[in-house]
């Protein structure tokens, strides 16, 4: 194995492991992200620890785009294990795609409206209604942990691979806010680019994209910007040619840059 490829290979070992140990803990760790605690806590004036979990998820987005649901998601983990026993690519429906960004705005409009309601935030409690620490301390902890297991696996099983992230989850709107922004302002981040020339047009990078995305096709445009991008790595450490790698700094100026796919 070559240097490029044990990297490659390592990074992605990495990533898969960190999932995995977020999926594990997860009965530990589900009030941590919880959308619900958060409304509930913002009612009573508090800043609960999910409220700093989100806040950092979109203003992390601005540096680190969306490697937070690449890396760093339970639930997107949940969805990988699922995927890599039972694959199944996911269809481009594109009366799908605005329902989730809807669910971010009545998730968001919610949150403000009941921070504003309760009086605005006065104290920061990160075990606001998790005192013990652990998220499931009685039994009708796992019925709620059913439930979200359920609601992130059903689209995965029957959409397809991360079809809950594709298509229903309101938190990725924050990471896709802060990936846009970042991207049009060329703010100096984590991205990827391409090199053409290098392809050898052999789809590995399609056939492996866990977000299911036309990554040969962006190779071509040389316009590796898309919004669906986790910034996982797949692409970069399965392509045999080396035509997609990650790059720190101010990302390329799409549109100067982008180019119509070759035929
Ligand atoms: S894996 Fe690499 S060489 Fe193969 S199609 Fe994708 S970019 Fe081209
Ligand atoms: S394009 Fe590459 S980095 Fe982005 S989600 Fe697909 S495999 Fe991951």
């Amino acid at each position: 194995m070559s240097g490029k490829a044990a990297i490659g290979s390592r990074r992605q070992k990495t990533r898969l492991s960190l999932l995995y140990l977020l999926v594990l803990t997860f009965p530990i760790t589900m009030n941590y992200f919880s959308p619900v605690i958060i409304m509930m806590a913002a009612s009573d004036g508090v800043m609960n620890f999910s409220f700093f979990y989100w806040t950092g998820f979109l203003i992390l987005s601005l540096l680190l785009g969306r490697a937070l649901c690449g890396w760093l998601c339970p639930l997107g983990g949940i969805q990988e294990i699922k995927d890599r026993s039972v694959p199944k690519r996911l269809p481009n429906y594109h009366w799908l795609r605005p329902l989730k960004f809807g669910l971010t705005l009545v998730w968001m409009a919610a949150l403000v409206a009941l921070a504003a309601l309760g009086g605005g935030y006065t104290r920061v409690d990160l075990l606001y209604l998790t005192e013990s620490g652990v998220s499931i301390d009685r039994a009708a902890g796992w019925v709620i942990y059913g439930i979200i297991a359920g609601m992130v696996l059903l689209p995965a099983f029957f959409v397809g691979q991360r079809g809950f992230c594709h298509y229903f989850c309101p938190w990725s709107g924050l990471n896709i806010v802060g990936t846009w922004l970042k991207t049009k302002l060329r703010l100096w981040s984590l991205h990827l680019v391409s090199d053409a020339s290098k392809c050898t047009n052999c789809g590995t990078c399609d056939r492996s994209c866990p977000m299911s995305l036309p990554v040969h096709e962006m190779v071509q445009r040389a316009d590796m910007y898309h919004h669906e991008c986790i910034y996982c790595g797949t692409c970069v450490d399965n392509c045999p040619s080396g035509a997609i790698r990650y790059r720190w700094g101010r990302p390329p100026d799409r549109v100067r840059e982008a180019k119509q796919p070759a035929q």
